[in-house]
C-alpha cells in the first residue's frame, strides 16, 4: 500500500518552515488504518509483547489496536496532570525549551515486555523520553513502532538499542 499517498502533506504547521506530515488522511482511509495496524501486528506478533506503551495523544490511536490485535495490555504515557495516581515523570529537551512525559508508577509488571508506539518518529526526544519511563516502571523494553519515520533528523540515535519498526520515512 502506498502510504505516502494517505499521508497529507502541510506546509507552515504548526510553525513557519515545518512540513507536517498529517495522519488524519491515513486515520480516515478504512483500508489505510487496516493495513498499518496488521503490518504492525505481522512484525510484533511473536515477539512476546506483554504491554504497547502508547505515548499522547496520536500513539494512543495506533497504539490500542495494535494492542487489542496482539492481546497485550495498553499504557497510556501523558502529559503532565493527566494522570491520577503516582507517576513517574521525564522531561525532554524540544527545539525551544522542554516539556514533560508521566507514566504511572504501577502500569507495569516488572519485568514484563513493553512496545512504544507513536504516530511519527522525528528527532526521537519523545521516544526517548518514553523508554525513560518504561525503565523507570521496571518494564523491560521490547522495541519502538512508528507510522511515520522522518530519517534526515537522526532520531534512532538518541533510542536505546532495541528494535524499531517504523511503516514510512521520508
Ligand atoms: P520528536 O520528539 O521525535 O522530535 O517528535 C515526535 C513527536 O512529535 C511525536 O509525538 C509526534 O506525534 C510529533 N510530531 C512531530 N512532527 C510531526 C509531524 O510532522 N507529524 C505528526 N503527525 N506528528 C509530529
Amino acid at each position: 500500500m502506498d502510504l505516502k499517498s494517505l499521508i497529507r502533506d502541510v506546509p507552515d504547521f504548526p510553525k513557519p518552515g515545518i512540513l507536517f506530515r498529517d495522519i488524519t488522511t491515513l486515520l480516515q482511509n478504512e483500508a489505510g488504518l487496516r493495513y498499518v495496524i496488521d503490518q504492525l501486528h505481522d512484525h510484533h506478533v511473536d515477539a512476546g509483547i506483554d504491554y504497547i506503551a502508547g505515548i499522547e495523544s496520536r500513539g494512543f490511536i495506533f497504539g490500542a489496536p495494535l494492542a487489542y490485535r496482539l492481546g497485550a495490555g495498553f499504557i497510556p504515557i501523558r502529559k503532565p496532570g493527566k494522570l491520577c495516581q503516582a507517576v513517574y515523570s521525564v522531561e525532554y529537551s524540544l527545539e525551544y525549551g522542554t516539556d514533560k512525559l508521566q507514566i504511572h508508577q504501577d502500569a507495569v509488571q516488572p519485568g514484563s515486555r513493553v512496545l512504544i508506539v507513536d504516530d511519527l518518529m522525528a528527532t526521537g526526544g519523545t521516544a526517548a523520553a518514553a523508554a525513560q519511563l518504561v525503565d523507570q516502571a521496571q518494564g523491560e523494553l521490547a522495541g519502538f513502532a512508528f507510522i511515520v519515520e522522518l530519517e534526515d533528523l537522526g532520531g534512532r540515535k538518541l533510542l536505546p538499542d532495541v528494535p524499531i519498526k517504523t511503516l514510512v520515512t521520508y
